[in-house]
């Protein structure tokens, strides 16, 4: 059973009701499914920074140093009190070890991206970044973010979900202690993972992992960390996906009779062609893994990424 990861959220999205008219924005995906395997640190910058429940609504108001956090009726400005708690609160944070957030999306303090900044001519621009996010993720580049809104979006779901997965096992890779071995066998497990992000990081990460010898340790990890999220920030396609999977065909070339490579590259182009679900393709893939004893396959966390209840490879 995996340890829960930590993901900072909003913490209207969980149901808490600390909105300005005292309302909650919960979400059954994120707290029912999702909840199951995270445990949750809410952040609620606008109650957390002194402001009660309820409070007037605020939005963002272009400035000429940046949005400003103002009070829409009585244009209260509260920007520099929402700063200062908020550069206290990113360090608290650090503590807390998260594999990410999942922020409220269009809220001026919360909001990610896009967020709706008043005060130039005509509509509100959908320019602005919450005050508290945009520190957040200053704070923690690494870090994967999203907001409820994306997370609708299966594609993005499944990518910002694998991100958190995977940096829980680079975390616990991370808490045996720096050895080159650790790295090696964590890389070994990621490969075909890395390869259906980015073929360019993977090859990169190869070659890192290949000079490990060369490399002082800190640096070896501090390096294959940056490229990891980098790669992984990256979504994968079909496309890469097909080129997955026809790599792990390649290693029953052997087993597997003319009917049944016919069968399995039949799957594959369905998948192709956005007919059949990726999950589809890897679960026979697995059954081939389990019935040759592909001991290299078996290991590969692209095959079991993250649980099935969460059903994230199930969508064309
Ligand atoms: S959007 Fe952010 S500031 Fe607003 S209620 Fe939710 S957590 Fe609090």
């Amino acid at each position: 059973m995996l340890t829960k990861i930590k993901l900072g959220i909003s913490s209207c999205l969980t149901g808490e009701k600390v909105r300005y008219d005292g309302g909650h924005k919960w979400d059954r995906f994120i707290t029912e499914t999702l909840g199951k395997f995270v445990e949750f640190v809410p952040v609620c910058p606008e109650v957390e920074c002194g402001l009660g429940i309820p409070r007037e609504a605020m939005h963002l108001v272009a400035g000429p140093e940046g949005p400003r956090l103002v009070t829409i009726r009585t244009g209260v400005d509260y920007t520099e009190r929402l700063r200062a708690w908020a550069l206290n609160r990113v360090k608290e944070l650090e503590r807390e070890e998260l594999c990410g957030f999942i922020f409220k999306s269009g809220s001026p303090s919360s909001g990610m991206e896009r967020v709706k900044v008043y005060g130039g001519p005509g509509e509100p621009a959908k320019t602005g970044v919450g005050l508290f996010a945009r520190e957040f993720m200053q704070h923690f580049p690494l870090l994967p973010v999203e907001d409820e809104g994306r997370l609708h979006d299966p594609g993005l779901r499944e990518n910002f979900l694998e991100r958190l997965f995977t940096l829980k096992r680079w975390r616990e890779t991370l808490a045996l202690g720096a050895k080159r071995g650790h790295l090696v066998d964590f890389h070994t497990g990621h490969k075909l993972l890395i390869l259906s992000h980015s073929p360019k990081h993977y090859t990169l990460l190869g070659k890192l992992v290949a000079q490990l010898q060369e490399i002082p340790l800190p640096e070896l990890y501090a390096r294959y960390q940056t490229l990891l999220m980098e790669a992984l920030r990256l979504k994968s396609t079909i496309k890469k996906n097909v080129n997955v999977l026809l790599h792990v065909m390649g290693y029953f070339k052997k087993n597997l009779s003319p009917a049944e490579k016919e069968e399995l590259l039949e799957i594959i182009e369905e998948y192709r062609l956005n007919y059949i679900p990726l999950i589809v393709p890897v679960t026979l893939l697995n059954h081939y893994v389990r019935k040759y004893g592909q001991a290299y396959l078996k290991n590969q966390y692209y095959l079991h990424p993250h649980p099935l209840e969460l059903k994230l490879r199930n969508h064309v």
